[in-house]
């Protein structure tokens, strides 16, 4: 397995890519890797475009970015606040939930461990482990559409759904890669490996197997 040498030479190619194509990189100037910050972004990402998440999640945190401040909004200060977030109103209820708890059960305090992510109102799976791969450097992979998509083409793996891919890779890739494996796909994704890949311009072109690399030019 060539995962080590491919993730070194991701890992180069990250620092270059500039942020409005990988928007992930974006997210992170926003949330800056502070536990609540990027808990909520987390929550405010799924099924929408990080550009408007990040765009949204700053003006937010001008105006609330503890718990605290998120509480002292009224219902529909936050929701006008997320309004261009899919499921905004959802969303903004959850997140005063998860600004509740984290209050009254952790002291103010974000817990670490997935077993108590997981039970916050809209983290699922994916975004417990993006969190705590991210923010707590913990040895999970989480597994997006890019790391699903990616990780097939590279051969890691022969799967046909995220949860599926997330088991193998846990088989096949060592354990020191597990937490990098989902920034610098996602980042990879989003700039060359994505839906239709743009293998004529692939820094890894040499190691993939991919049978239809050729055919993208
Ligand atoms: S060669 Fe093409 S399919 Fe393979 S990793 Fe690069 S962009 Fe993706």
């Amino acid at each position: 397995m060539n995962v080590e040498k491919i993730l070194n030479i991701l890992k180069k190619e990250f620092e270059k890519w500039p942020e409005d194509k990988a928007t992930v990189k974006k997210m992170i100037r926003v949330h800056n890797n502070e536990p609540f910050k990027s808990l909520v972004m987390a929550v405010l990402s799924t099924q929408t475009k990080d550009s408007i998440t990040s765009e949204i999640s700053k003006k937010l945190f001008e105006i609330a970015d503890s718990p605290k401040k998120i509480l002292a909004l009224t219902d529909q200060e936050l929701e006008k606040l997320l309004k261009p977030i899919s499921f905004y109103k959802r969303k903004a209820k959850y997140i005063k939930e998860i600004s509740r708890i984290i209050i009254e059960k952790y002291n103010g305090n974000i817990p670490n461990s997935y077993e108590e992510i997981i039970k916050f109102p809209g983290v699922g799976r994916k975004v417990a482990n993006v969190f705590l791969s991210n923010v707590y450097k913990k040895d999970v992979i989480a597994v997006d559409i890019h790391v699903h998509r990616i990780s097939n083409r590279l051969g890691w793996v022969k799967t046909k759904n995220p949860l599926q891919t997330e088991k193998e890779l846990y088989k096949v890739i060592p354990k020191h890669l597990w937490k990098d494996i989902n920034l610098y796909l996602v980042a990879f994704g989003q700039v060359i490996c994505s839906h239709k890949p743009k293998c004529s311009i692939c820094p890894i072109s040499q190691l993939c197997p991919y049978p239809n690399k050729n055919l993208h030019f």
